[in-house]
């Protein structure tokens, strides 16, 4: 039987995918058997419908302590690129968001040189006040280890306080790559991989969801990202508690990273491959995005059919990846995330974020069905 076959046959039982079945899909396999694959699984898992969100992001801080050879994003303490955004500022942004009809605050920042940690949990104390409806997925594990090294105090309990505070959940941010040959390399000083998964696995104990996320395209081996997402794996299997997973493709402007002459840089056909590759071997992930902002709108559109479900929302104010030079637009409207998508084939669902039908009224929304459970044809 030839080797595609083989896993076609394991992916249809429901079996699971061992490492190097996911070497081969990723070296070998040709490119549509792979898409047809990891489509098949799409709809097992989510019929016909893509989903998007309507949210905003906030960057409190560029600041950062850190210097990630792949980040166009950071400041120094004096740089004139450098800020810290004021209450007034992030309550504006918070304000513009709900009136806007979004559901979802994503925040993430640098980790400044001189604020306390207090600041941290000053923002989302003072969002969730003023705006109790919008859900605050704030801060990823790197910026919680961070926050662990300013206290001295456990993270579990430090989440348990932002919980207290109004913290929902938390985005996938700070995965970068998980193995050391590669996570040494490029952002050798922050949480390394174990810190990573149990800084979630905290969180999912604590009954908060979360995201997780792989950069690649720049100095990994597929062997890296297989291992990478064979971790995520194995702590989904232990709580549950993943929601998305988001492969984000490295965007090397502005970045040091960017002038590594052995650098592999995405390309269309690395995107596909790694969306279908990620659904495959993600069995127990309910859902793989297909993030619109750092892979362009026609790759994302293509990626609805490589294993993608998801494609993120109205976003607004993005600055992370366009620092990085992304050319993709800073805003979709709702009309146009619709339109994308029903051109894609699929069937486009307003979710919030946790993956809820969003019904909206000429005025306000309301949260119905959880999406994947009950919408999906057995
Ligand atoms: S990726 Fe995050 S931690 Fe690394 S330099 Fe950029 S802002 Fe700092």
């Amino acid at each position: 039987m030839a080797r595609i076959d083989d896993i076609r046959a394991k992916v249809e039982a429901g079996q699971r995918l061992s490492f190097d079945d996911g070497i081969f899909l990723y070296d070998e396999a040709d490119l549509f058997d792979l898409g047809e694959l990891a489509n098949y699984v799409r709809e097992r898992k989510n019929g016909n419908f893509a989903y998007y969100n309507v949210n905003t992001h906030l960057n409190p801080t560029n600041v950062c302590v850190y210097r990630c050879v792949f980040c166009a994003f950071r400041a120094d303490l004096k740089s004139p690129k450098g800020y810290v955004m004021s209450d007034e500022q992030i309550l504006r942004r918070a304000e513009e968001a709900a009136q806007r009809g979004a559901t979802e605050l994503h925040i993430v920042g640098g980790l400044h040189h001189q604020l306390p940690y207090d600041w941290y949990l000053h923002v989302v104390r003072i969002i969730h006040q003023a705006q109790p409806r919008l859900h605050l997925k704030a801060y990823t594990a790197v910026e919680w280890d961070w926050f662990s090294r300013l206290t001295g105090r456990p993270t579990r309990d430090l989440l348990a306080e932002f919980q207290q505070a109004g913290l929902g959940s938390l985005p996938g941010g700070g995965a970068e790559i998980f193995h050391p040959e590669v996570r040494d390399l490029i952002c050798e000083h922050k949480a390394d991989a174990d810190t990573w998964l149990r800084i979630h696995r905290e969180a999912h104990q604590l009954g908060l969801r979360s995201n997780a996320t792989m950069l690649y395209g720049h100095i990994e081996t597929t062997a890296h990202r297989i291992d990478h997402l064979l971790r995520l794996r194995q702590l989904q299997d232990e709580t549950g508690g993943f929601q998305t997973f988001i492969p984000l493709a490295f965007h090397p402007d502005n970045t040091k990273l960017g002038h590594d002459r052995q650098l592999k840089k995405p390309n269309i056909l690395m995107d596909l491959r790694t969306m279908a590759v990620s659904r495959l071997m993600l069995d127990n992930f309910p859902h793989i995005k297909a993030y619109w902002v750092m892979l362009g709108v026609p790759t994302a559109q293509l990626a609805l059919s490589f294993g993608a479900d998801d494609i993120d929302g109205t976003v607004v104010h993005e600055k992370i990846y366009h620092d990085a030079g992304s050319d993709s637009p800073q805003e979709l409207t709702v009309d146009q995330l619709r339109r994308l998508i029903e051109e894609a084939g699929r069937t486009p669902i307003e979710r919030d974020t946790l993956y809820r039908e969003v019904v909206r009224s000429e005025t306000s929304w309301r949260t119905g069905r959880t999406i994947a459970l009950d919408l999906v044809p057995a």
